[in-house]
Formats: structure tokens, C-alpha cells, sequence
């Protein structure tokens, strides 16, 4: 992902872990949308919850969906992940049109019909 739309995620929410913050979010630009929706909705509950000592882990795509790792087990937190994930697979991750999730050589990616035929060439970091 594109460093100024990482570091705007960083700076709004403090829960991101160091390591994740270092490593970056290792997906394309077009789930930032989804990041940001699942960013606000665990800031709410966190501050409901009074939960302190929660973060983020790292991101990265995986099998052509997000991936997210979290430091505690919590059911609501775990459930608005789960809801970010399955949209992962609906959402194009290079330009955040709707896409499919499509097997490339073994490779899986979530990709809109112009990004298959037109595959942006950049690394997704
Ligand atoms: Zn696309």
C-alpha cells in the first residue's frame, strides 16, 4: 500500500503494533476503503469496551483476501475482521472497484475485470 495512505492509518489510529508499523501493510491501495471502515468501527468499540492494550499485528493479503493478526482473542473485534476479509474477496485489491477472487498460476488475487486484463505493474507495499 501506498505510504502516505499507510502513514494516514497510522497517525488516526495508535493501535497498530511497531512491527506492523515497520513491516507496512502489505496490500494493494484498493482496500484501503475496508481498512479504514474496519479501522473507525474498532476505534468506536475500543472506546466503549475501555480495552487498552489491544493492536494490530500486521496485514498482508493472503490467498487473494486480507489477512489480519491481532494481539488478544475478542469476539467483536474477531467478527468485524471476519466482515473485512469476506469484502476483500468482493473488492478489486489494486483499484478498489468490485473485483473476483481469481487463481493466477497458483497465485490467488482479488482483481475488477480491467485490472486482470491491465495488471498495474507496481509492488503492492
Ligand atoms: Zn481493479
Amino acid at each position: 500500500m501506498d505510504i502516505n495512505l499507510q502513514k494516514h492509518i497510522f497517525e488516526t489510529f495508535p493501535w497498530y503494533s511497531k512491527d506492523c508499523k515497520e513491516k507496512g501493510i502489505l496490500c494493494g491501495n484498493g482496500w484501503y476503503s475496508i481498512l479504514n471502515e474496519l479501522n473507525f468501527k474498532i476505534d468506536e468499540y475500543l472506546k466503549k469496551s475501555k480495552i487498552k492494550d489491544f493492536k494490530i499485528e500486521n496485514i498482508s493479503q493472503f490467498f487473494g483476501g486480507l489477512k489480519i493478526n491481532i494481539n488478544i482473542e475478542n469476539n467483536v473485534i474477531n467478527r468485524y475482521i471476519e466482515e473485512a476479509v469476506a469484502e476483500s474477496y468482493l473488492i478489486c485489491e489494486y483499484c478498489g472497484n468490485n473485483g473476483y477472487p481469481y487463481n493466477i498460476q497458483g497465485w490467488g488475487i482479488t482483481l475488477c475485470e480491467d485490472c486482470l486484463m491491465n495488471p498495474p505493474i507496481k509492488k503492492i507495499k
